[in-house]
């Protein structure tokens, strides 16, 4: 299918990250080195993993990562003092708490105590309101992610209708309205949405968030459609486990005009995004900064 453009998220995230590295080190030209506080609560090995993979970029874009790992009986009020403490320490841009936290912590009480000028992930409600009113704020990575890879697969959105499959805080919601945002008709659909499909059908842009391997296929898109697919799913095929996503990709090669491949599509943009998202809020701290 040598018509279709399937988007390359590894090289998108390496620009982005290239951009990230120049605006690092204009702060530090600046006066100012933009630090991210990464906590993890406990040894989940794949929050393990990830916590890992966010230390890692931020080390090399030249963001200063401050880990703080915690064991897995911590108390709530201890973990609420730390972020207390994060809040206050006018060297820490970014705080970060890795999800999903021990089932004895109440992890929208930890969310909400994070300084939305420091909430990286844009999971506070402050941050959740403003994206829906379209103020300036710090906005979830993964959707943010996502629009990047549309804007340079299609230019200017403007008038396009999208479908948003899954309504997650995370992904799917945020999603929705950055669409709205950029002047896209937005449909969102979700497991209780009827007729699926043929909504489906009739989008210029899909974005997938489901958690359903290969939910959507060719016979959902229509000719030409643009599909970035979230979702990460592990299946067993052929007595091998490999990853793939919501959309059926081999099958979807057939209709559409550009589609992210899962692995190495939305994945590593998520990341870009976070180191974004800290520099994004060194500049919320520090809005003399702005202009340069
Ligand atoms: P959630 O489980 O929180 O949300 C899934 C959404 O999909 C829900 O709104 C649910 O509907 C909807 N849904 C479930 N089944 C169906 C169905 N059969 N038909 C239509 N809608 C359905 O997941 P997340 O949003 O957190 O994540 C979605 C996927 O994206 C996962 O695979 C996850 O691993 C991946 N992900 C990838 C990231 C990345 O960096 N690439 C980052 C975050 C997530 P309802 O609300 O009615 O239950």
């Amino acid at each position: 299918f040598p018509h279709v453009n399937i988007i390359d998220g590894k090289a998108a995230a390496a620009r982005v990250l290239a951009e990230v590295r120049d605006e690092v080190s204009d702060l530090k030209s600046a006066g100012l080195h933009p630090a991210l506080a990464v906590v993890l609560v406990g040894s989940d090995p794949a929050s393990q993993v990830y916590v890992r993979n966010k230390v890692l970029r931020a080390e090399e874009t030249g963001i200063c990562s401050l880990e703080h790992k915690l064991p897995a009986d911590t108390r709530e009020d201890a973990l609420l003092a730390l972020i207390e403490r994060l809040n206050g320490d006018p060297a820490v841009n970014g705080i970060l708490v890795q999800l999903p936290l021990p089932r004895h912590i109440d992890e929208n009480r930890v969310l909400q105590a994070i300084d939305p000028l420091k909430d990286v992930d844009g999971f506070h409600s402050e941050n959740v309101g403003g994206l829906s009113q379209g103020r300036e704020v710090l906005t979830p990575c993964t959707p943010a992610g996502c629009m990047r890879l549309l804007r340079d697969t299609c230019g200017d959105l403007a008038g396009k209708h999208a479908v948003v499959i899954g309504r997650s805080n995370i992904v799917g919601k945020p999603m929705a309205a950055l669409l709205l945002q950029a002047h896209c008709s937005v449909t969102v659909v979700h497991s209780k949405s009827a007729n699926l499909r043929e909504l489906c059908r009739q989008a210029d842009i899909v974005v997938a968030a489901v958690g359903r391997p290969r939910l959507v296929d060719a016979d959902w898109l229509k000719s030409g459609a643009v599909v970035i697919d979230v979702g990460i799913n592990r299946i067993d095929e052929g007595g091998r486990s490999r990853l793939v996503g919501d959309v059926n990709f081999d099958s979807a090669l057939g209709v559409v005009s550009a589609i992210t491949p899962v692995p190495g599509g939305v994945g590593p943009m998520t990341i870009a995004f976070l180191m974004k998202n800290t520099l994004a809020a060194a500049r919320l701290q520090h809005p003399a900064l702005h202009s340069q």
